[in-house]
């Protein structure tokens, strides 16, 4: 099989991919997922007319000639606390004192602020007064928050594809909406291979390192939204292979996640076992670093094999995983947000799409990249001390100090 282009390689792998199927969920577990379903609004917001201040609901034409030497007395008749429906509607030459929230009285038109009238007690259960005075004739309409000035019903209000943050099941909720439609989070069955890997738990013995994969690849599918089914670790063995892959099939993963064992050393073994029970799209893509990069599909479930070094499969995930889980998971497959950075310092590749670790910063006004130290494709401590990736396009070989490229922000 060929080598393909990075290009190339998404768009396979993204065909393959469709969203998982929806599910009702109870609001309260429903922040971080992805939205199913438009929203519309059911009803108006605010649904009724309301007051944004403590004080009196009034008639405007009451108290246009109002001033602070000659103020307008209004009788109190009614007491609206937040919550309670008026019992009266107010007449000419009226008033009702009224808390922030609580609905207007019919026949009032605006609403004084305490603060403009000689009621100026806020404490806790003063008493209701028999008259008010009012220093200042207010506009028509002051002071109150009209039905449906937020919200229409029936007004779009979030469309399928949306992840929900925290304001938006804040507006579901005052939308009523009890039971969100959401996508079910996809499963994604990970495993690591190598005889050379113990648990971090375990101390270091000759020829062995542990296994810091998983963890990474665990962590990024969480953080994409996607749930992980821990598969551990496969020895250097067919057998050991297989028995993995068996278990992601049974407990139907959406995807098998591995790393490691794809390359042409005499003990991967992963793309034969892959290819003898199921079958190979392309197992390398013109890159750097991450070439052993292998999709296909295991007795019906996909299958993507990353490359074994941690930046590697790091990478290997930014570019083609992501977007994956995110088709998957209903939404918008995007790249990591992309600028354009100029290069403090030369720096050479091999032709192949490449991908290097880079801090970048804003110097004299322009951003401005520079690598983290050497780019070895096992070097992790570069990649825990970059904050982008720039991007050489395929068949750039060297840039010269001063030269722009593109860049993805990691954080
Ligand atoms: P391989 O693709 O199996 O040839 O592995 C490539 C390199 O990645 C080797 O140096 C492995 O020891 C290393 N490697 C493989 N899996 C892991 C892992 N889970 N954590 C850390 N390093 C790994
Ligand atoms: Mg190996």
């Amino acid at each position: 099989m060929t080598l393909i282009s990075v290009h190339e390689a998404r768009e396979r792998i993204l065909s393959h991919f469709d969203p998982v199927e929806t599910t009702q969920l109870p609001l309260a577990q429903a922040a971080g997922r992805v939205l199913a379903a438009d929203i519309r609004a059911a009803d108006d917001l605010p649904p009724f007319d309301n007051s944004s201040m403590d004080g009196f609901a009034v008639i405007a034409a009451d108290l246009a000639d109002a001033a602070a030497n000659t103020p307008r007395t209004l009788r109190v008749v009614d007491d609206i606390p937040a919550g309670h429906a008026p019992a009266i509607e107010i007449k000419p030459g009226q008033a009702a004192r009224i808390m922030t929230g609580a609905p207007l009285p019919a026949g009032a038109d605006a609403v004084v602020p305490v603060e403009e009238t000689d009621f100026n007690d806020r404490s806790p259960g003063t008493p209701l007064p028999e008259y008010v005075q009012i220093f200042k004739p207010p506009p028509v309409g002051a002071n109150i928050r009209k039905q449906g000035s937020d919200v229409r019903a029936g007004q779009s209000m979030l469309t399928a594809g949306h992840m929900l943050r925290p304001q938006d099941v804040g507006m579901l909720a005052m939308l009523g909406v009890a039971l969100a439609p959401v996508y079910r989070r996809p499963r994604i069955a990970l495993l690591s291979s190598g005889d050379e890997l113990i648990p971090v738990e375990a101390p270091l013995s000759p020829g062995k390192i542990r296994d810091a994969n998983s963890y990474t690849l665990a962590a990024l599918i969480e953080e994409s939204g996607s749930d992980v089914i821990r598969l551990g670790v496969a020895a250097d063995q067919r057998e050991s292979v297989q028995a993995l892959l068996d278990q992601a099939v049974e407990q139907r993963a959406d995807l098998i996640l591995s790393s490691a064992g794809v390359s042409v050393g005499a003990f991967d073994f992963v793309k034969d076992v892959v290819e003898a029970h199921g079958s190979l799209n392309f197992w390398r893509v013109n890159m750097r670093p991450g070439k052993p990069l292998t999709f296909g599909e295991y007795r019906g479930v996909r299958f993507i094999g990353l490359p074994g070094n941690p930046v590697s499969a790091f990478v290997g995930f930014t570019v083609f995983v992501r977007p994956a889980l995110e088709k998957m998971s209903g939404r918008t497959p995007l790249d990591p947000p992309r600028v354009r950075v100029r290069l403090s310092e030369p720096i050479r590749s091999d032709g192949r799409e490449s991908y290097l670790r880079a801090i970048v910063s804003k110097e004299g006004g322009a951003l401005t990249a520079r690598l983290t130290g050497h780019q070895g494709s096992g070097n992790l401590l570069s990649l825990v001390q970059a904050n982008a990736l720039l991007i050489l396009r395929a068949g750039v070989k060297f840039l010269a100090p001063g030269e722009e490229v593109d860049a993805w922000m990691l954080e």
